[in-house]
């Protein structure tokens, strides 16, 4: 089978390395570079981690996604993965840090609950009083995008796979299995798979009722200096508690510490548009953290970057059928850490497997 993949996000990289793996012809095609700084795969670093709400139903995929990260890292000869374990801070009864909390009680997940003044003397960088509970588990870290995207790029041309960066896809022909290029050109397979993440309606315009793109900023800043050497042992932390909704992912991998919250985040009509950080954008962002962050106005902003990701109404995955083409979008605020998981599935439904299933794994089923 021949499948022409359009986006060369994590989505379509893992398919890409599934398929390959299978003995598929690829081609992949990405708008950008690969990694795309512009998609929601492009940035330094993702978090993995067990917690999942009891609810959610992707708890049940966790341990699926750690061992195809296993056979990935197996395949391209790396481990771009950093094992520090994660952390969640509540501060108020029923937040989503309790929910995680829930979550790892029901799956039966190692993890060690301190109240709130032991888990001030552990991370120096909370602020004593402030929250109700941290739990920490060792199991989960920060994944390295960027060094996954250029191994599996390296990996996929070793086999022969045809990658074409810089190439943009204008127009998707799921009856032909078809796609035609910015440049004219025209490509034919026997499927189409589309990972074009926040840029898929654009393909696909009758998805614009289910797929919402939206635009976020994060902020990479610089810590006290007598604060540095607590965030370089820290596990990331997966919610800070409160409404907040934010993240943090301690330097890793040669990338700097990193905030990001979901209440910084908008819908957006256009992925490509509004790309630059506005003025005070990066601030605006760091002060969501405290509480629970001790201190917030020392920490100084080095960076700030936009990402463009794509919502369904309950965050879940999702895969439709277009003829010969398949659109597929595990992006949402929690995709990445799933996406060598999602490459296998994807590659399993192409090669004559049930696309229904797919859907079903991918929601959550
Ligand atoms: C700020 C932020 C934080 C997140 N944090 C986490 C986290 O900690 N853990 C986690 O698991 N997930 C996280 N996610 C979600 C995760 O990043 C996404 O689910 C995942 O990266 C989506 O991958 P994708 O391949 O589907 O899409 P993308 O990475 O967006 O890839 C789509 C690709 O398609 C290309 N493309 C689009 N249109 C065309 C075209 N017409 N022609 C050619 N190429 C095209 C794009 O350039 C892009 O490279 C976060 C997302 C954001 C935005």
């Amino acid at each position: 089978m021949q499948v022409t993949i359009v986006g060369g996000g994590i989505a379509g990289l893992c398919s890409a390395w599934a398929l390959v793996a299978a003995g598929h012809g690829v081609t992949l095609i990405e708008q950008g570079p690969i990694p795309n700084p512009l998609a929601a795969s492009g940035d330094h670093h993702r978090i993995i981690r067990r917690a999942y709400a009891p609810d959610s139903g992707y708890g049940h995929a966790i341990t699926e996604a750690f061992e195809a990260w296993d056979a990935l890292w197996r395949d391209i000869g790396s481990v771009h993965y950093d094992p520090r374990g994660f952390m969640a801070v509540s501060r108020a009864p029923g937040d989503e840090a309790e929910r995680y909390l829930e979550g790892m009680r029901a799956g039966g997940w190692p993890f060690e609950r301190l109240d709130g003044a032991a888990a001030a003397a552990r991370f120096a960088f909370l602020a004593p009083d402030s929250f109700r509970y941290a739990f920490v588990s060792p199991e989960g870290g920060a994944l390295h995008c960027r060094r996954i995207a250029a191994d599996l790029v390296a990996w996929l041309r070793q086999r022969g796979a045809e990658i074409l960066d810089h190439t943009r896809v204008v127009a998707v022909d799921g009856a032909a299995g078809t796609v035609r290029l910015a440049d004219g050109g025209q490509r034919g397979a026997d499927r189409v798979l589309v990972t074009a993440g926040a840029w898929t309606t654009q393909l696909v315009p009758a998805l614009a009722a289910t797929l919402a793109p939206h635009r976020t900023a994060v902020v990479y800043l610089e810590p006290p200096a007598d604060l540095v050497a607590a965030w370089a042992t820290a596990p990331v932390i997966l919610d800070v508690g409160g409404p907040t909704d934010g993240y943090i992912i301690p330097p890793s991998g040669g990338a700097g510490l990193k905030f990001g919250s979901g209440l910084h985040k908008e819908p957006t009509a256009d992925a490509d548009r509004d790309r630059a950080p506005r003025p005070g954008e990066g601030e605006a962002v760091r002060d969501l953290f405290a509480p629970p962050i001790a201190r917030i106005g020392e920490y100084r902003v080095a960076d700030v970057v936009t990402c463009a990701y794509t919502f369904t109404a309950d965050e879940r995955f999702f895969c439709a059928e277009r003829g010969r083409a398949l659109v597929v979008s595990a992006c949402s605020g929690h995709g990445y850490k799933f996406g060598a998981a999602v490459g296998r599935r994807v590659a399993r439904a192409l090669d004559g497997g049930d696309t229904g299933a797919l859907a079903a794994w991918l929601a959550g089923g």
